[in-house]
């Protein structure tokens, strides 16, 4: 299906609508929606804007006018995700839309969700209404990439970030400084810090190393941006974390991560043995915690041992122009990455420091 400039250009904004739930609608999916008269004029328009919040179609048919209202007969209907056909939290948006029903409805991507997958489409071809699907297909997989993942695998979504220097250290200490309580060693400048938050605030787990929590006691926040905290996921299958550490105290947002040597009486356990793989932990993380995506921070052991077990989607590295001469080698990016889709910056500069976002090659697009 070939799809006009002007098709393109209605669900582009539906696509920027969306994306203001970004920090906000997960698990759900992002979702926008406009709708557009026979005369190209937007006279609704909306987005899914949390969880368990109303979807974007309902939020845009209730933003028409009283005076637009006889347009939506011949109107056309610009959604980025297919309209759900199951009564969940809300009713269905197929059902909204078949009572109308408007001339055509626009869709960017099928709702991989098994309860929807196609049906949403069907249903609304039956009422007679004209539906063509897969416009900005590639720009729309991407911005639901955790949700479309989660549907396929169960998994959380999970992106590995670090920090290096510009001769590829994490740490420039020596391994005899890096003792508990030693405080953590910025590579970035300040000037990085907005962006690292929002990379933390994208995502609905932050999951940390007991070596880093140790020696760094890293705060994990996201103070600098307008956002929720994601939850920590603080792994200690091996209990070397004393209770009194600052991360455990975070009883509400901390998910302790804990093996057979350490059962402590917290509120969010979750109990995993390293010989049970990381896979089994991502299963437990989704399944048990709800987690639709998970930024996995560090230290070095925990980031090597998710690319080692090829756990990962997504990449997001900060390179600094200074360099340590020496201390704890950062990660490499492996070969098995990709730029991102067409239209999406795969690197660029904030302050002095530069970054980089890769893709794991199994998501390739096009
Ligand atoms: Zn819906």
């Amino acid at each position: 299906m070939q799809f006009s400039t002007a098709d393109m250009q209605f669900m582009r904004t539906a696509m920027e609508l969306a994306e203001r739930g970004q920090f906000t609608v997960a698990p759900n999916p992002l979702v926008g929606c406009v709708i557009v008269s026979a005369d190209g004029r937007i006279i609704g328009q909306g987005w899914h804007t949390a969880f368990g919040q109303a979807h974007a179609e309902v939020e845009a048919y209730q933003s028409v006018s009283s005076a637009d209202q006889p347009l939506l007969a011949e109107s056309t209907w610009y959604v980025t995700l297919e309209p759900c056909n199951h009564v969940g939290q809300t009713p269905a948006c197929a059902a909204l839309i078949e009572r109308i029903p408007p001339k055509r409805v626009v869709i960017g991507i099928r709702d991989s969700n098994p309860a929807v997958d196609g049906g949403g489409t069907e249903r609304l071809r039956a009422a007679g209404i004209q539906v063509d699907v897969g416009c900005l297909e590639h720009e729309l997989a991407w911005q639901n990439r955790r949700f479309l993942w989660n549907a396929e695998t169960k998994r959380p979504w999970v992106v590995l970030k670090w920090a290096e220097s510009r001769d590829g250290f994490m740490d420039g200490r020596p391994q005899q400084e890096r003792k508990p309580g030693a405080g953590g060693f910025p590579i970035t400048a300040e000037t990085a810090r907005p962006l690292t938050h929002t990379w933390r605030a994208l995502e609905q787990g932050i999951v940390v190393g007991a070596n880093t929590a140790l020696v760094d006691t890293p705060q994990l926040g996201v103070r600098s941006i307008e956002a929720p905290s994601p939850r920590i996921v603080l792994l200690d299958p091996d209990g070397l974390i004393n209770m009194e550490h600052a991360l455990i105290q975070r009883n509400d947002d901390l998910i302790y991560v804990v093996g057979p040597t350490n059962s402590p009486a917290k509120k969010h356990s979750c109990h995993w043995e390293v010989k049970e793989g990381l896979d089994t932990l991502l299963e437990r993380l989704y399944a048990e915690f709800n987690l639709s995506s998970l930024l996995i921070e560090g230290g070095a052991t925990v980031l090597n041992d998710f690319l080692k077990h090829d756990a990962w989607n997504e990449i997001k590295c900060w390179r600094s122009p200074a360099a340590t001469g020496g201390g704890l080698p950062a990660p490499s990016i492996p070969d098995h990455s990709l730029p991102l889709p067409h239209g999406i910056a795969s690197s660029g500069q904030l302050g002095v420091d530069a970054w980089t976002n890769r893709l794991h090659s199994r998501h390739a697009s096009d």
